[in-house]
């Protein structure tokens, strides 16, 4: 039997947070999801009732309890209630700490209040047209001039585009090329030069708003410099193995998420005269997938208390991340087998869980970026094909 632990508060907030969003935010999911974009309202409510960023000190609104489990909860309990296209967690948990981890009381006093209370949304702009797994390869830019930046140049598949009121730029900022001298800038709404391309449409996630931005001589002031200057690749780095768990806790709320949707449909539907759960070949699937998910979420829990304790190593959460997006889409993919006809049709919901999975094997690094960093750690750098240095 797996044993999850979670504290009585713990209990609590999980109660109080899907009450929220069954009130506050699954009734408008699929307006958001044809308008391609959530309603800025959802932020304002979510930072109304407190469950927006829980984390941040007091001082700036938040909960100021660093226990990863209140955040664990409002990830699953957000997949679960098939609201994971809202993306309130990028704004929350996977943007917003790069304030307090590497902006100065500056940034914080201005900047945080807003973000806990839902009034500026945030962003993160790594990927180019040209550059993805391999960052360094990006080609925005900014050159450093008395009292201010200029920074040139584009990024793709930027999820919150649209919305965003506050989106961190990484640019390259060595006048000697180093594709590791990276700046971290943040960069906001209103910026003269500092504009949106298109909301791109897409396979899944249809209400989150995933989007070109645009760097044209765009002035920011060395006031918006996030951290040091040229540490902006190492920032990124090192925020990675937080990224990858919250993923990782996501995919397999999913994941869970398509198995109960399946257990009940084959339950119901019915062939040969018999339900379709009577046929060993779909006892034998779900069993097998029950014990993936099990097997996951205790090594998931165990990640979530080792990240409590400053003990979570890059390799055990790209592991996490691997194994949970892998399986995200495995159910999803047995999940909508098993409807037969039905699993093809939208007003199943197997169907979207299908369709939102495939870009957790992608994104925050792909499968195989995992892989390179699980195997860089059992053979070392020397088995390397290349001088990888990205993950
Ligand atoms: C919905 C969505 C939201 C996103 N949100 C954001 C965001 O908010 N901010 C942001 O900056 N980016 C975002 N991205 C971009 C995302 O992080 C990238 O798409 C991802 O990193 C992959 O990069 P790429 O698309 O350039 O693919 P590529 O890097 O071109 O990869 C293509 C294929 O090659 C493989 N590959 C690459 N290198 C290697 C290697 N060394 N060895 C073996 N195989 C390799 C990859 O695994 C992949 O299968 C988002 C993307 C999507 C689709």
């Amino acid at each position: 039997m797996l044993h999850r632990s979670f504290t009585e508060e713990q209990h609590m907030f999980r109660d109080a947070y899907r009450k929220f969003l069954a009130v506050e935010i699954v009734p408008h999911m699929e307006s958001w999801r044809e308008a391609g974009i959530v309603d800025r309202e959802a932020f304002l409510r979510a930072g109304e009732r407190g469950f927006l960023m829980v984390w941040p000190d007091e001082v700036y609104g938040g909960m100021g309890d660093p226990d990863f489990r209140f955040e664990q909860i409002i990830i699953e309990e957000t997949t679960y209630a098939r609201a994971a296209d809202w993306y309130n967690t990028l704004h929350s948990r996977l943007v917003g700490p790069y304030l307090t981890r590497f902006g100065n009381e500056q940034q914080c006093q201005r900047m945080l209040p807003g973000c806990v209370s839902g009034e500026k949304i945030l962003a993160i702009a790594m990927t180019e047209p040209d550059a993805g797994s391999d960052l360094a390869g990006m080609r925005c830019a900014a050159t450093e001039y008395d009292d201010h930046w200029l920074l040139n140049g584009s990024k793709v598949y930027i999820s919150n585009g649209i919305n965003a009121d506050i989106v961190i730029v990484a640019a390259k900022t060595d006048p000697d090329n180093n594709p590791h001298h990276m700046t971290l800038f943040l960069v906001e709404r209103g910026m003269e030069g500092f504009e949106r391309g298109r909301n791109l449409k897409k396979m899944g996630l249809k209400a989150q708003d995933t989007a070109e931005l645009f760097f044209n001589d765009v002035k920011v002031p060395k006031a918006n410099v996030l951290g040091e200057p040229g540490k902006g690749f190492h920032y990124l780095m090192e925020g990675l193995a937080e990224e990858r768990l919250l993923g990782a806790v996501g995919y397999l709320s999913a994941a869970q998420l398509s198995w109960d949707l399946t257990l009940e449909f084959v339950q119901q539907r019915k062939a040969f005269g018999k339900p379709i759960a009577a046929f060993q070949n779909t006892q034998f699937k779900l069993a097998e997938l029950r014990t993936e998910l099990d097997f996951a979420q205790a090594f998931v829990d165990q990640c979530v208390a080792a990240f409590n304790v400053g003990k979570l190593t890059a390799v055990d959460a790209a592991k996490a991340k691997l194994a949970t997006s892998e399986l995200q889409v495995k159910v999803a993919d047995v999940g909508v087998q098993l409807h037969g006809g039905a699993g093809y049709m939208d007003e199943y919901p197997i169907s979207r869980q299908y369709t939102d999975a495939k870009i957790s094997t992608i994104y925050a690094g792909s499968s195989e970026v995992m892989k390179i960093i699980i195997s860089r750690d059992f053979l070392g750098e020397d088995y390397l094909p290349f001088n990888i240095r990205n993950f």
